[in-house]
């Protein structure tokens, strides 16, 4: 629940707004999930609680495991529709990646989400139930950061992803501070000038193209919010992140927006500003048009971009033996308007 309304949950049953904050703890912080064993509460509130309320995990179609370490969740949301969560450890960090939507509705070029369709927003217990599962599941490891990137677009699901996030920088809930919660767009304006308001967390944007004409193509809400619309916005944004930068996702695509002359223009957008770049090599799935761009050419346009004072880094494929890499989410699931979800069709890797 939002913390509003569990609030308004807990006045209903004539008790004190702190018992919001305990329950926070209970769930988000210990991970545990049956009223009775949340001593802190009187006993009778405990049988109430368990009469009046539930706390349930998502359903999980199945758990897969790369030899790299990073983890997919495949969750039955109704409906014959599926999401998916995936984990991805690392040295110095532990990254969980959420869904905020089954499918998507913005359909950018060379992303397997978008060619699904869109079928709905997920709730606010969906979104965050993706982490509690998660903790428990990669306990004694504690998630260190949050990020906005499965399937969907979070912005689309404003009312949800807003007191979602609010959730994860609370000090009662699961305490992450904002720089460790990444909402990545690709390119809402209004939301992101609401959410500068509402919940100032990390924001990265997914630019991957340097001029409208070619944005147009691959990101075609780039229409209705052109580069340079958004990139105001962005600036705008940034001000209000206690010096912290915005990232630029740029997906590399062969022969499409990797050439030397796309760096330069790239460069030409972001210098002097408070922005640094992830380039990510595109995952290829069946029919997708694309291809990766070359080792070489991921190599050299990152090199203009440092030598035009661009700080950027290249995003190391994880989880990809899993179909668990960016753009990979489609939960096997060919369209969302039709194809209902069964076990036989979703495929091995079931636990
Ligand atoms: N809708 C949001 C977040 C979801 S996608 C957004 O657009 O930012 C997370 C990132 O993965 C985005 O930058 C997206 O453009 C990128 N992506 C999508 N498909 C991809 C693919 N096949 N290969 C590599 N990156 C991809």
């Amino acid at each position: 629940m939002p913390d509003d309304a569990l609030v308004r949950f807990f006045a209903s049953l004539d008790q004190k707004p702190f018992r919001a904050r305990q329950i926070k703890r209970w769930v988000y912080k210990r991970h545990v999930l049956d009223f009775a064993e949340m001593t802190d509460l009187s006993k009778d509130l405990r049988k109430q609680l368990s009469v009046v309320a539930d706390l349930k995990l998502p359903d999980v179609i199945s758990v897969e495991r790369s030899a790299d370490g990073t983890r997919k969740w495949l969750l039955d949301v109704g409906g014959g529709q599926a999401v998916e969560t995936v984990f991805i450890p690392e040295p110095r960090r532990a990254t969980l990646c959420i869904s905020s939507q089954a499918g998507c509705v913005l359909d950018c070029a060379f992303c397997a989400t978008g060619k699904q369709g869109f079928n709905r927003n997920l709730s606010v217990a969906e979104i965050l139930g993706q982490v509690v599962l998660a903790s428990i599941d990669v306990a004694p490891t504690e998630i260190s950061n949050v990020v906005f990137m499965g399937m969907g677009e979070p912005l689309a699901n404003y009312a949800n992803v807003v007191p979602v996030t609010r959730l994860l920088i609370d000090d009662c809930a699961f305490g992450l501070s904002r720089r460790r919660v990444t909402i990545s767009t690709a390119g809402l304006v209004p939301q992101i000038m609401r959410l500068a308001e509402d919940c100032n967390v990390a924001l990265a944007v997914s630019l991957h193209a340097p001029n409208d004409e070619l944005r147009d193509r691959l990101v075609p809400i780039n229409r209705v919010h052109p580069i340079a619309t958004l990139l105001d916005a962005c600036w705008r944004y940034s001000q209000v992140l206690a010096s912290r930068q915005i990232t630029f996702e740029y997906v590399m695509l062969d022969k499409v927006n990797d050439s030397a002359a796309h760096a330069r223009d790239l460069a030409g957008l972001l210098r002097g500003r408070p922005a640094k770049v992830n380039l990510i090599p595109f995952n290829a799935f069946p029919g997708s048009g694309f291809r990766c761009s070359t080792p070489d050419a991921i190599e050299t346009f990152w090199q203009i971009l440092w030598s035009k004072g661009i700080v950027a880094t290249i995003r190391r494929p994880r989880g990809d033996d899993i179909a668990a890499a960016c753009g990979q989410l489609a939960g096997r699931i060919d369209d969302r308007r039709t194809v209902r979800l069964s076990h036989k069709l979703l495929g091995a890797g079931s636990e």
